[in-house]
């Protein structure tokens, strides 16, 4: 008998026009931070309908100057959702507040007023909601709610391009957002990561912060053939992307409406194979707007006939890699001790969800496969 073809959870779509994108950034001999970083800036600005990009390391290091710039630091409180990628929690430390965890609502896995409501204190000074998974969270309902509570609505958009909200993209409107190009999202440099804003003050103070806080570049110095002598403003990191990343974005953020389209093509395509398994929910487009099925995750009734581990080791045996649902930070080491409200519905998502194989290249034949298995598990 010959093992079935292994289909991986995720595959990013990457091409020859991507390869000779890097290999010419490399030929040009300007490698690091440059014209290509700035090229990719501007692009990826225009497609989310913000004024500025600032091109970064990653989404973790986007989401530290976001934090930086809206001014958190020592004795604020920020509220996030404990449902996410250890990341969003831990760029709140890494500038010395305090990430206070909030539940999410059980459609969206995303933060909704009235969760944020219920862990608020006089300390807090902003929220950090997160686009699930592709979900975009209801921003509209959620920058209301802040600007009455005098909030900073910071976004953590990660997985977030591609997706809606009321027919403009994540991010358009957004107070400042970050993103990422981890190839498990969207579109991928290898590594990468963007903020996005409308406020040029914080946009000038993010691109010095990401380069030790010089004043003047050192693509600029480069370019201006004069002396130019920097100075150190206030101290600040490298979490510079180079110009061979974003010579790769360029060609990614060209895909990316045949990548989201392909998405929710395989999405529907899911729902409707999917659909007759009881105690079974797939991840939906909400009210609000479209996702872009970055994770195209499903959760499992409390007594659907197989566990969520057990669902994963049929997978497994079957040669599907899934994945265990969105974690939960506040239960992981890292955040032990760390004092948090009863988060219900996190802890139920987080328990209870799996990630299924969802690709650009992945075929009907593949997603049958897919389909065949859970509904073996649930017992038809
Ligand atoms: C992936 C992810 C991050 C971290 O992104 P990197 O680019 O890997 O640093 C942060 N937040 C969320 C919600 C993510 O999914």
């Amino acid at each position: 008998m010959t093992a079935p073809e292994r289909i991986p959870v995720m595959v990013p779509w990457l091409g020859e026009e991507e390869a000779r994108a890097a290999a010419d950034a490399v030929r040009s001999g300007w490698v690091a931070q440059g014209p290509r970083a700035a090229a990719f800036e501007r692009a990826f600005a225009e497609r989310v309908g913000a004024e500025h990009g600032i091109a970064v390391s990653s989404c973790t290091t986007a989401l530290h100057l976001a934090l930086i710039a809206v001014g958190l630091g020592p004795g604020d409180e920020v509220v996030v959702p404990s449902l996410s990628f250890i990341a969003t929690a831990n760029a709140v430390l890494h500038t010395g507040a305090r990430p206070v965890f909030a539940d999410v609502e059980e459609a969206t896995g995303n933060l909704t007023p009235q969760t944020v409501d219920a862990v608020r204190t006089p300390r807090t000074r902003a929220v950090l909601a997160v686009h699930q998974g592709g979900v975009p969270a209801d921003v509209h309902a959620l920058r209301a709610a802040c600007a009455d509570r005098g909030l900073a609505l910071v976004e953590d958009a990660a997985c977030g391009i591609g997706a809606t909200v009321g027919g403009k993209s994540v991010g358009h409107g957004a107070l400042i957002a970050a993103w990422s190009f981890h190839p498990r999202k969207v579109i991928t440099t290898g590594e990468g990561g963007m903020v996005t804003t409308d406020d040029a003050a914080w946009a000038g103070r993010l691109r010095r912060l990401r380069e030790h806080g010089m004043s003047v570049s050192a693509a600029q110095r480069h370019a201006s053939g004069r002396p130019i002598a920097e100075r150190y403003l206030e101290v600040g990191y490298n979490y510079r992307m180079t110009d061979i990343q974003a010579a790769v974005g360029l060609v990614q953020l060209g895909r990316l409406d045949e990548i989201v389209s392909r998405r929710r093509e395989l999405a529907a395509r899911y729902e409707q194979l999917l659909a007759p398994i009881p105690g079974l929910r797939p991840v939906r487009d909400p009210a609000h707007g479209e996702g872009n099925f970055q994770s195209y995750w499903v959760l499992l009734a409390e007594d659907f006939p197989a566990g969520r581990d057990a669902v994963l080791e049929a997978l497994a045996d079957a040669g599907i890699s899934a994945r265990r649902g969105i974690m939960a930070a506040h239960l992981e080491p890292a955040y032990a001790g760390h004092a948090t409200a009863p988060l219900p519905v996190t802890e139920r998502i987080s328990r209870n969800s799996l990630i299924l194989p969802l690709f650009h290249t992945m075929t009907h034949a593949q997603q049958d496969r897919v389909a065949a298995v859970l509904h073996e598990q649930a017992g038809g």
